[in-house]
């Protein structure tokens, strides 16, 4: 079920810099038969993630343009952050995979929704692996300004050309640094950070940025999506959730807090 309702959740509010978990697809929790894949919201797969009842291993499905290949630090980083805090008895595993989107320049949420899964090719959405994609395509998001999106529960988009031009003074921060960053951040949002599916007990959502930390060393932090990061981030970008973001994760995975919009737990 696509398109009953758009619920854009103060997208523009602040100029382009809460864009990045774009416009959600309501509704896409429940799906015409019972053998098609949910998709949700971001954040509908964080049990599935933080817990290992559903799904006892994972794959990241990496697809990306020609000239778009993320660093090897990026993935070894995006690794390193979900066996920190996912349970998988059976590993995580990252495929990274050339692909041709057919799509060139803007691309909205519906087109990365939909490019997405004609393109994705790795693993069903069923059995014991739960399964995540993150795309690298050439060409920019629809808003200006945005260097990363979180579609639904396990897709997100990261655009190397805006992340390149987004680089600081004399690579202060480099675009290495920016493109890690932002991927974990992406990542962040498909574990429900912050507030997407629960409430934190702590105050660390930013009040101008819905989903977003107040802390600049989280790196959820609400600049880290943005074009402007350069002029927000002075020294080192942070690539890692902070004690609040981990508490909250700690607190889902546990059942202490209240996780809503599931698709598996
Ligand atoms: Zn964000």
């Amino acid at each position: 079920m696509r398109g009953t309702s758009l619920l854009v959740l103060s997208l523009f509010l602040f100029s382009n810099l809460s864009g990045c978990f774009g416009a959600f697809e309501e509704g896409g929790l429940f799906s015409d038969s019972d053998s098609e894949e949910k998709f949700g919201i971001p954040g509908g797969l964080t049990l599935a993630c933080l817990r290992s009842t559903q799904f006892e291993s994972m794959v990241v499905e990496v697809d990306y343009s020609e000239g778009y290949e993320p660093d090897s630090q990026t993935i070894s980083t995006l690794k390193d952050r979900l066996e920190q805090v996912c349970d998988k008895p059976g590993g995580v595993s990252i495929l990274v995979t050339q692909t041709d989107f057919q799509h060139e320049s803007s691309w909205s949420a519906d087109d990365i929704r939909e490019k997405g899964r004609e393109t994705r090719e790795g693993v069903p959405q069923d059995g014991a692996r739960l399964r995540w994609h993150l795309m690298f395509p050439s060409g920019s998001y629809e808003a200006s300004g945005v260097l990363g999106v979180a579609v639904d529960a396990s897709t997100a988009a990261i655009f190397l050309d805006d992340v390149r031009d987004a680089e600081g003074f004399l690579s202060r921060p480099s675009a290495e640094d920016i493109e890690e960053a932002v991927t974990v951040h992406e990542v962040g949002h498909l574990l429900g950070l912050i507030n997407l599916v629960y409430e934190s007990s702590h105050q660390h959502e930013d009040d101008g940025h819905p989903g977003h930390s107040n802390n600049e060393d989280s790196v959820m932090y609400w600049a880290i999506e943005s074009s402007d990061i350069s002029s927000f981030v002075s020294n080192d970008v942070p690539d890692q959730f902070d004690s609040d973001d981990l508490d909250d994760l700690a607190g889902m995975a546990s059942g202490e807090l209240a996780t809503v919009d599931q698709l598996w737990d």
